[in-house]
């Protein structure tokens, strides 16, 4: 099956009995591939790089070890998570919170810009609430190092979520490169992504000693089994009436909606509360706090739509969207397979509509098909039939 179970329970690996009971009440009965493939390393220390295509769950994969591992000391961090976004940074934070349950003596907490540092200091300066597992983004970790709020002299395990994105672009990784280096040489060190180029790969084994290597599936053939994909030929003018069609017609629980540019997705939004549909835009041109407020109200289901840029394209995980619509087409084939990741998690179902208005479109989607080695076919005239997403 697509989430590739085997006869393995989560009790086989032998995780600690808090740990067992908070994934049960999580309702995670059988570990995935990809867990299976890295817990028993990762929980003995290893190094681990791993690429597994999104929804697999290798979240729990670091949720879960580094918490095995964790002997926590009042006023020191032992284990570092970073990623790339704020709303992920979030997410994760929450993933610890759900994780350690039964372990009331963990702390977390989870820092990232666009928020006071002054509260981050605060928390860091007293011992009853300096954490021992932080989860942050990368820029606002260095200033919270570089300003001596922070020390890693006692940081053991290293993680990094989205790793690529993290090392790819120069800034962030000058960032995670410093950071790397407040940290003792003795640690481990592990990094996850959906994908993995041949380029980036050297990069992150510089950061590890003797990793082991877990690609679920080799880069250049991911593909995304439960998803249906689509495309419509369209004129950009007539991307609005479509779209309204599209969100009447289709029987979605939750759908998000990917444009280019913040300025259009406030747009759209706009445009869809007017015409009555309960929608939500999260894109980096609103304020931190309300950013993390719209996150969580999408999340908790209160708005069925969410009209987003490529911010909330990687690694959210959002249960109820089974429907991604690219109103505006990526320019490259990851941030496609990326965005299109958030329908169809764990499992499940979910379905893709890609608009296609240009002849750039036209070349992006033909990359996409080549290197995923997935059909996307033409949205039919009558509509697709409800079961199958
Ligand atoms: P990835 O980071 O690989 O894209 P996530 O860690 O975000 O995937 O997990 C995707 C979803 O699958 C999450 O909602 C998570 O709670 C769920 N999940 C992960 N592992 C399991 C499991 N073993 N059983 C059931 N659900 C799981
Ligand atoms: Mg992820």
């Amino acid at each position: 099956s697509y989430v590739g179970i085997h006869a393995t329970g989560f009790r086989d690996f032998l995780l600690k009995p808090e740990l067992l009971r908070a994934i049960t009440d999580c309702g995670f009965e059988h570990p995935s591939e990809v867990q299976q493939n890295c817990i028993p390393q990762a929980m003995v220390g290893t190094d681990i790089l791993c690429q597994a295509k999104s929804g697999l769950g290798k979240t729990a994969v670091f949720v879960l070890t580094t918490l095995q591992q964790i002997e926590p000391v009042p006023g020191e961090t032992s284990v570092l998570v970073m990623c790339h976004t704020r709303e992920l940074a979030y997410q994760i934070k929450n993933e610890y919170n759900r994780f350690s349950k039964y372990m009331p003596e963990v702390k977390t907490q989870v820092f990232y810009g666009g928020t006071p540092i002054q509260k981050d200091a605060e928390i860091l300066k007293n011992k009853e609430t300096h954490p021992h597992i932080v989860v942050a983004t990368p820029g606002r970790l260095n200033a919270l190092i570089r300003d001596k709020y922070l020390r890693l002299g006692s940081c053991r395990i290293f993680v990094l979520d989205e790793c690529d994105k993290l090392l790819e672009q120069i800034d962030m990784r000058r960032d995670v490169q410093e950071i790397f280096r407040a940290t003792p040489k003795q640690k481990q060190v592990m990094m996850f992504s959906a994908t993995l180029s041949q380029e980036v790969i050297p990069i992150c084994k510089k950061f590890m000693q003797n990793p082991a290597e877990v690609l679920v599936d080799e880069g250049s053939k991911l593909t995304l089994h439960g998803l249906a994909q689509y495309f419509i030929k369209l004129d950009e003018k007539e991307k609005n009436r479509k779209l309204n069609e599209l969100l009447d017609e289709l029987q979605f629980n939750q759908v998000i909606i990917f444009v280019k540019s913040t300025l259009r997705a406030t747009e759209l939004d706009k445009l869809l509360r007017e015409c009555n549909f309960p929608s939500i835009a999260v894109h980096s041109g609103v304020s931190q706090e309300e950013r993390i407020k719209r996150y969580k109200e999408f999340k908790e289901f209160n708005k069925r739509i969410c009209v987003a840029t490529d911010v909330f394209g990687r690694g959210i995980d959002i249960e109820r969207i089974n429907l991604a619509i690219n109103y505006d087409l990526p320019t490259d084939a990851d941030s496609y397979l990326h965005r299109v990741g958030r329908a169809g998690r764990f499992g499940t179902k979910g379905v893709s509509i890609s608009f296609m208005s240009s002849e750039a479109d036209q070349e992006v989607l033909k990359e996409i098909e080549k290197r995923f080695e997935a059909p996307i076919s033409e949205y039919p005239e009558g509509g697709i039939d409800p079961s199958t997403y």
